[in-house]
């Protein structure tokens, strides 16, 4: 059994809908299709919402227009005699949504769990249009076995109950096809719609696939594959041919939009292959993704380069950081009791300061946290300051075993050096398997092409 997620771009309109219908038909053995909503169509969903939120008008004709937009696909891609039945379905939904916008313009605020309904209207109407395109296809509700819990001010998947969840849902399910929304649980306590986090369609997939033990998880977009670099910045960069799950998670987290990073993890730990394939190019053979222990190089061959915006650097300055296991265990422990991931660690050589990038959205909350923490230390003089710089970005460069800094550091850092980037904090070795840079944002895509060019040109 194979579980197929399509992403919005491949189910954004009637045409690329017909490479959907052609792709799942062709198969032969049991699969699960999991769907995005419209291509486009979340942010379209926030924006009026916001809009609505805001008091403008506007937000009725955009309501008008997401509604057309579904009965135009339904009636060019469903049989006209099942229309009907897809339009008694849809139409309540598309109401609700309306009464929704409405509500959150009467009373001008946007409660977190009214967006999240909202927004969850996208995969619950794309899902039932898809269902009824591929021909014997049936259609699960994902909200009744995706389910989340919070954590912090955050939805995480509960991994145990949605993994016997699904099992239960899909237990008697032969051979045929389902379909079914990425993106969209419900709360494991209050049953309150929520879903796993944008681009978290991916990662519904990737919870089937390791429960249900499938073969494959296949995730169909609109490139040839995982390439050497984001194809949008970097013209001619390639499609990689093979990348270990390490590889991919390592790509993912450092900001490779390709696959939403949680979605590794289940199939990692079930070893279920994981293929990047094109909808709109059906033979081009794709990306597999799969244990390394078949395949990887032995020596050190960077992979791809990728990078992440909206980071902030964090440095901790001082006598103090000279006693650096308490520093650093102090801030790991302050930031993880509130929930903020820190992506990178740097250690100065002289030992006397020690910084850490995480994303901007959590600067403000570690920033407070850290003051607190380290207050004591501060008056006394043991620390001088924690200084936070925004709007930096890292650059990482990903291949199994390039963790040694001797090997390919220097050509890094030389090549930035050339074109005059300044990298403000570095970290290799961490794992062996990256070597991550932070630059300034407006660097960012000056670093990447550096990388690219010394690599994979
Ligand atoms: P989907 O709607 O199918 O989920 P996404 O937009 O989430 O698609 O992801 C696919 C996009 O990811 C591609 O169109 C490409 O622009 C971008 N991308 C970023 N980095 C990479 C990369 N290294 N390889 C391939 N695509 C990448
Ligand atoms: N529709 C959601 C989003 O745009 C989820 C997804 O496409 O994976 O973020
Ligand atoms: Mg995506």
């Amino acid at each position: 059994m194979k579980v197929l997620k399509f992403g919005g771009t491949s189910v954004g309109t009637s045409k690329s809908l017909a490479h959907v219908k052609k792709i799942v038909e062709g198969l032969n053995g049991p699969a699960i299709v999991v769907v995005s909503a419209l291509g486009g169509l979340t942010d379209r969903l926030i924006s009026t919402a916001n809009d609505a939120a805001a008091g403008n008008a506007a937000y009725k004709n955009n309501m008008d227009g997401i509604a057309n937009r579904h009965y135009d696909i339904i009636s060019e891609t469903i049989d006209p005699c099942k229309q009907k039945e897809v339009i008694d379905i849809i139409s309540p939904m598309l109401a609700d949504l309306s009464d929704l916008y409405d509500g959150v313009a009467l009373i001008r605020n946007l409660p977190e769990k009214t967006l999240d309904r909202i927004v969850s209207y996208g995969e619950r109407i794309s899902s039932v249009i898809v269902s009824r395109i591929i021909a014997g296809a049936k259609h699960f509700d994902s909200t009744t076995f995706i389910k989340t819990e919070k954590w912090f001010n955050k939805n995480i998947a509960d991994s145990k109950l949605t993994d016997s969840l699904i099992r239960q849902a899909f237990g008697s399910f032969g051979n045929g096809v389902a379909v079914c929304g990425g993106f969209i649980a419900t709360d494991r306590d209050n049953g309150e719609i929520t879903n796993l986090g944008r681009g978290g369609s991916d990662y519904t997939a990737a919870l089937i696939a390791a429960s249900l033990n499938a073969d494959e998880l296949e995730i169909w977009t609109d490139v040839d594959g995982f390439m050497t670099a984001d194809p949008r910045i970097i013209s001619n960069a390639k499609v990689i041919d093979h990348l270990s799950f390490v590889e991919s998670m390592e790509l993912c987290s450092f900001g490779a939009k390709v696959i939403y990073p949680p979605t590794i993890y289940p199939v990692f730990h079930k070893n279920i292959p994981i293929r990047i394939l094109n909808t709109f190019n059906h033979e081009a053979p794709g990306t597999w993704i799969t244990d390394n222990r078949d395949s990887a190089p032995s020596g050190c061959i960077p992979k791809g380069a990728t990078t992440m915006r909206n980071i902030s650097l964090f440095t901790i300055e001082g006598d103090a950081a000279d006693n650096t296991p308490d520093v650093n265990s102090r801030t790991f422990n302050t930031l993880a009791k509130n929930g903020i991931s820190v992506i990178l660690v740097s250690q100065s050589v002289e030992r006397s300061s020690f910084s850490f990038a995480l994303s901007e959205h959590d600067a403000d909350n570690a920033l407070k946290a850290l003051l607190n923490e380290f207050a004591p230390d501060m008056e006394e003089g043991r620390i001088n300051r924690i200084a936070r710089h925004d709007n930096k970005a890292i650059l990482a460069i990903v291949g199994e075993n390039i963790g040694d800094i001797s090997s390919i550091g220097p050509r890094i850092f030389n090549s930035l050096q050339r074109q005059g980037i300044e990298v403000l904090a570095s970290s290799h070795g961490a794992s062996s398997s990256n070597h991550a840079y932070v630059v300034d944002a407006d660097d960012t895509n000056h670093a990447l092409q550096a990388v690219h060019e010394i690599f994979f040109e």
